[in-house]
């Protein structure tokens, strides 16, 4: 069983880290707004000790022009009123395209008969096979419905995944701790040597002995910054597992839940966070094969028993960036 290497658990734990954040602004908007604590994005601030938005110690959660933007959503900077259009008919509208011509499917309302009216998307590229030929929005959408419950891993497989995923963090926490220990060493033998240089130059009267034992002292002083620089972008994350991916995690047991919640910005949530591509949508087969987010794709993988989420063993050697 192949292991999910160190760069692919890091982009999963930005991904769910990414997508807490994005699904708690989400229940925050539909809940009203209301306090909440700020993510950390690698910055802090306190305007109370006046202390200004400054680079932090710790590794970011999320980045920084996401953090911006969801402080200004709750600063109210970007707050639009929610505005019913025609478009908040169609979810799936600029997100499903026609397979054969790839572009968006449009939506249209016929008038039946006695007058009533019924939803379609289709397919408005003049030179297309599917021209004109209208879904019906409940075949279309229901559809989509059956493709995100099959996204939804069994209450055992999200366990296992869990399970997995605190082990992977722990990992990373070890391995922020050992390396931090292994400069904060280098740190200090630099600085012992600097000293005993520093000695030898007072007895040193030869000025080409006082110039050899100067060029090693530039050396060492050069390489202590790289070792500060080093330990500033190692430092440990400043975020608990809980906090990065217990949100993340709920969407990921079951997608369908939040696209049922039938606000648009919730199902435009559920397509963004799912996916990582439109989805080509074939009238009269369905969709075709579809382009699924990281932790999906994962937990997909895992399904098949052909990845991934293998248990970390021991502590990775250091190495230098
Ligand atoms: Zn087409």
């Amino acid at each position: 069983m192949a292991r999910l290497d160190v760069e692919t658990s890091n982009q999963l734990f930005e991904v769910l880290g990414q997508w807490s954040v994005t699904l708690e602004e989400n229940s925050r908007r539909s809940d009203g707004g209301g306090p909440c604590p700020k993510p950390y994005a690698g910055y802090v601030e306190s305007p109370g000790l006046g202390v200004s938005r400054r680079e932090g110690q710790h590794q970011a959660i999320v980045s920084y022009a996401d953090f911006q933007r969801v402080q200004d959503r709750l600063d109210g900077k970007l707050h639009t009123p929610y505005r019913k259009n025609i478009n908040d008919d169609f979810a799936l509208l600029g997100f499903v395209v026609c397979a054969e011509c790839q572009a968006p499917l449009r939506s249209c309302w016929s008038t039946g008969r006695h007058g009533k009216r019924h939803p379609y998307y289709l397919c408005q590229t003049g030179a297309c096979a599917s021209y004109g030929k209208s879904i019906k929005r409940d075949v279309i959408e229901g559809e989509f419905e059956t493709l995100l419950s099959t996204l939804a891993p069994s209450e055992a497989l999200l366990r296992a995944a869990r399970l997995m995923l605190k082990d992977l963090w722990d990992h990373r926490l070890s391995i922020f701790a050992a390396q931090t220990k292994a400069l904060r060493a280098r740190l200090a033998d630099i600085e012992k040597d600097v000293s005993q240089y520093l000695e030898r130059i007072l007895d040193a009267s030869l000025p080409s002995v006082v110039q050899a034992i100067e060029a090693r002292i530039g050396k060492l002083e050069k390489e202590k910054v790289e070792v500060k620089e080093m330990m500033s972008v190692s430092s440990m994350p400043a975020s608990s597992f809980d906090d990065v991916a217990r949100t993340a995690l709920q969407f990921l047991a079951n997608p369908l839940n939040l696209w049922r919640s039938e606000r648009l910005e919730d199902r435009r949530t559920v397509l963004k966070l799912a996916f990582l591509d439109r989805l080509e949508y074939m009238r009269g087969e369905g969709y075709r094969t579809a382009s699924l987010s990281l932790p999906f794709k994962v937990l997909g993988d895992l399904k098949k028993g052909k990845s991934g989420l293998a248990r970390p063993r021991g502590v990775e050697p250091l190495s230098a960036p």
